[in-house]
């Protein structure tokens, strides 16, 4: 006999996709103010006493809340934050991981193969990424995204960099707690030593106890500040006794789109902190995606900026940003699976021991959740449809826009390309930051381009005045169709 369930999925779904589908490249990127006025109006209050039934609730998201909803994910010319789309591939298998809802904590091969697909889809990653291969990253997991990664690194980092001067004691931060350690360690400071730190870090350094306060930012010189001063992060290693060390490279910063270190930077860090025991971790939310571009001569630049990064002992990737996955996932990878286990192994729970011979690794002794979603299959379908070359083509079209808009910034007399007009293209990643040369233009100028219905920016400041930040990350990308339209924008926010 037929499921009622089931077909009441079934027409609901295909509502729901039509509603979606309904949307196109003409479609205004932001909803109508009076769709979303209307949205909140329908929103209650207070808890209906009996449920409207699983048909009107349906009916009220369709008729209210879809309309209030933005097509950033659907549009090319999305510029805001770095927000990516979702392959089609990806899309689908999310919504197999919703209708099937697999728990992904403990390995159990013979109830589910989700914890091999996980498995695979990390080993895809590293392949793609050019990290080496699995086996180097073990401590290799699916985070909620770049957030969530970058408090891993840091709890990683911090268990590491205080037990090393712990070695035979059997003190452990995870076990003694952060203050005992220290105190027993004698360390009376841990800082992470960073340029250009996302704002996540400074979230990630309160999370893990370092403070805000704890994160050190040493740009080499005020035109690069997103550059790590080497220097300056050897006198900071070896200064104070009592302070150690978590190195935070970033790759890339979130203004510019601009790397940290350098083919040779890398290497020079990677022996700093051998030798006074600190840890590296790479914030390389999107930047990271450089290195699979195609390995013409157009990326020499960004390929020596991000050469290197696999020297790092953790890495934050970000899955719903580049690589075009839905919300929300992220990765996070780490070199010492002794560190993942101390810091996030469960202890004392035998119910969900996997069996000693299993070749696949528990999640939930490597991050931070125990029951979590299947996230592994959107990035593993958006691996496998794609491939290296569908990958790698993906990226040059999001850099081939965003330096043809960088190239029509530098040239115009209307705008100033930032940080730096005399920079080469070849510096320019997914991101263009800029400002119009008219102060009073200037002041509105996010506001006139979203207004404009047609394309999306990010405001932000630089060097203490209002900027423009624009973002290239989705998938959708057509850089002959989408500059045209940038470029027919630009040219008429300006005159109004
Ligand atoms: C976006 C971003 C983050 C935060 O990522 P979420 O996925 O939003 O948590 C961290 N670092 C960098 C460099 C980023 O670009």
């Amino acid at each position: 006999m037929a499921d009622p369930t089931n077909a009441f999925l079934q027409t609901t779904y295909h509502s729901l996709r039509r509603a979606v589908t309904a949307r196109d490249s003409t479609t205004p990127i932001l909803p109508e103010t009076s769709s979303l006025d209307k949205a909140r109006a329908s929103l209650p209050t207070t808890l209906p006493p009996t449920g409207i039934g699983p048909e009107a609730t349906l009916s009220h998201i369709l008729s209210d809340i879809v309309p209030a909803l933005n097509s950033a994910s659907l549009s090319s010319r999305y510029f805001g934050f770095v927000t990516g789309g979702s392959l089609p591939a990806a899309e689908a298998a999310d919504n197999v991981v919703s209708a099937l809802d697999q728990n992904v904590q403990v390995h159990l091969p013979d109830d589910a193969v989700a914890t091999d697909v996980e498995d695979s889809a990390l080993r895809l990653l590293v392949d793609l990424l050019g990290l080496g291969t699995a086996e180097d990253w073990p401590g290799r997991t699916f985070t909620t995204g770049a957030t969530g990664s970058n408090v891993l690194g840091l709890a990683c980092g911090r268990e590491a960099v205080v037990g090393n001067r712990l070695a035979g004691t059997g003190v452990t931060v995870a076990k003694a707690g952060l203050l005992g350690a220290c105190r027993a360690a004698g360390v009376e400071r841990i800082q992470v030593l960073t340029s250009g730190g996302h704002s996540s870090l400074l979230k990630a350094a309160s999370v893990v106890g370092i403070g805000h306060d704890g994160v050190k930012e040493l740009p080499l010189s005020k035109e690069e500040p997103w550059r790590l001063d080497l220097d300056a992060v050897e006198r900071e290693l070896t200064g104070d006794g009592g302070v150690v060390s978590i190195i935070c490279v970033s790759a890339g910063e979130v203004n510019t789109g601009r790397y940290a270190t350098n083919a040779l930077d890398m290497p020079k860090l990677r022996s700093l902190a051998d030798k006074y025991g600190a840890w590296i971790h790479v914030d390389g939310a999107f930047g990271i995606f450089a290195r699979v571009l195609p390995g013409s001569e157009d990326f020499l630049t960004l390929r020596a900026q991000t050469a290197g990064l696999e020297l790092a002992d953790s890495v934050t990737v970000d899955g719903h940003k580049i690589l075009n996955v839905p919300y929300d996932t992220g990765v996070f990878f780490c070199r010492h699976p002794t560190i993942n286990a101390q810091v996030f192994g469960n202890p004392n729970a035998a119910y969900l021991a996997s069996g000693k011979t299993a070749r696949i690794q528990s999640p939930l002794n490597i991050g931070l959740e125990n029951s979590r979603r299947f996230r592994a299959l959107p990035v593993y379908a958006a691996l496998l449809s794609e491939g290296r070359t569908g990958m790698a083509q993906m990226v040059a079209r999001m850099v081939g826009l965003a330096r043809r808009i960088a190239e029509f910034v530098r040239d115009s007399p209307d705008y100033d390309w930032l940080p730096d007009a005399s920079a080469s293209l070849e510096s320019v990643f997914i991101i263009v930051l800029f400002r119009a040369r008219d102060k009073t233009v200037n002041e509105e100028l996010v506001q006139r381009i979203n207004a404009s219905g047609r394309m999306y920016v990010s405001g932000t400041a630089w060097n203490g005045e209002k900027a423009v930040r624009l973002a290239v990350s989705n998938w959708r990308v057509d850089v002959e169709r989408d500059f045209a339209e940038v470029q027919s924008v630009l040219e008429s926010v300006v005159k109004a």
